[in-house]
């Protein structure tokens, strides 16, 4: 009881000085981590359509471009994508990132630096830094932001809040949802965005080329531990022969979750500099942020990743070893 009051009085701090530091300053720099997600657009263009409702000067960087079924989302188009930033402004704003490098963006760091997040193990490496473990989607915590702005959700903020939560939570699967998760989508729904709307313009936007490197992906799956682990591989030859680029794997790690057995994914993704990117899903409390972060990488329980150097065939197996041992322990309390 005590701890969570603590963690609220300290997040409400958190939260009041940065609305105080937005307030006081003119021009921004928006940036949110590298390979971005629904959430990191969705909670970087909620916060700059806020931030230019107070009549502030906005610019977005990041490292990589959006995944192209976000492409025509208000504002996308105006994300700068550069591996060095030459921006100036008073204040930068890292939206979901751990620590400054996941920006994948050099040349920030002499800014006043603003850090919002909510992932496990953040490094607190803002001059104002508020990070919430409990948020299901950082999309949560720029909604607060903007609420302490006071700044009326406009149809555009209230689809890239609405965006950052239906897929940061896995289209509402994952376990860290709470009634606040509703409550801010009831408000995002009030303010005119459409879910059916967006949940076909999310999910339902698919080339063929995707559906024919889901097929292969789903074809060449294997199943360990009885079928409680599923694990996909990919390589850039079967992204070539569906026409696809790495943009269209985004989703696909999910679907063998739908298998009931099924209690945890891994896809490894080799990669074309000797490195591979290792993305994993889980169920209840599989925790698979405890692998990623063994390896140096970081998530959440349900769902994590990291990049690790070396030949499939060598890195492969220690991973399989510790996800098959952390389902054991998830299984232990299987509600
Ligand atoms: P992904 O499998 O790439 O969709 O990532 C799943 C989750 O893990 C997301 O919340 C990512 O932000 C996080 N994540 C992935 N890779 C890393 C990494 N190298 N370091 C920290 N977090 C990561
Ligand atoms: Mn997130």
């Amino acid at each position: 009881m005590s701890q969570t009051t603590t963690a609220n009085q300290a997040g409400a701090e958190a939260l009041s000085s940065i609305c105080r530091a937005i307030l006081d300053r003119r021009r921004f720099l928006l940036t949110s981590h590298a390979r971005p997600d629904g959430d990191s657009i969705g909670s970087q263009l909620a916060m700059a359509y806020a931030l230019e409702a107070l009549g502030k000067e906005v610019r977005l960087v990041n490292a990589d471009a959006a995944p192209d079924h976000y492409r025509d989302f208000p504002g996308v188009d105006r994300i700068e994508i550069a591996d060095r930033s030459v921006a100036t402004a008073d204040a930068l704003i890292v939206m979901e990132c751990s620590d400054l490098s996941r920006t994948g963006v050099a040349g920030l760091d002499d800014h006043f630096i603003i850090n919002i997040d909510h992932h496990a193990g953040n490094r607190m490496y803002g001059a104002l830094n508020w990070f919430d473990e409990s948020a299901a989607a950082c999309g949560e915590m720029v909604f607060d932001v903007i609420r302490g702005l006071g700044v009326p959700l406009s149809p555009d903020i209230a689809t890239h809040i609405y965006l950052a939560i239906l897929t940061d939570t896995g289209s509402f699967h994952h376990s860290n949802i709470t009634p606040r998760t509703f409550d801010i989508c009831r408000q995002t729904v009030e303010a005119g965005v459409n879910p059916a709307a967006m949940a076909r313009r999310v999910f339902d936007s698919n080339s063929f080329g995707k559906l024919k490197l889901i097929g292969a992906l789903l074809d060449s799956m294997e199943l360990i531990d009885n079928g409680r682990l599923a694990v996909l591989t990919m390589d850039d030859e079967m992204l070539k022969i569906c026409g696809c680029t790495h943009n269209d794997t985004e989703g696909v790690i999910n679907l063998p979750l739908t298998a009931r057995e099924i209690q945890a994914v891994v896809f490894f993704k080799i990669g074309s500099a000797g490195e591979v990117r290792v993305s994993m899903r889980s169920k209840y409390d599989v925790d698979v942020r405890a692998v990623a972060t063994a390896y140096g990488g970081g998530g959440h329980k349900n769902a994590a990743g990291f990049t690790v150097p070396g030949r499939l065939a060598d890195v492969r197996p220690p991973i399989v070893d510790r996800l098959v041992a952390a389902i054991a322990e998830g299984l232990k309390s299987r509600p």
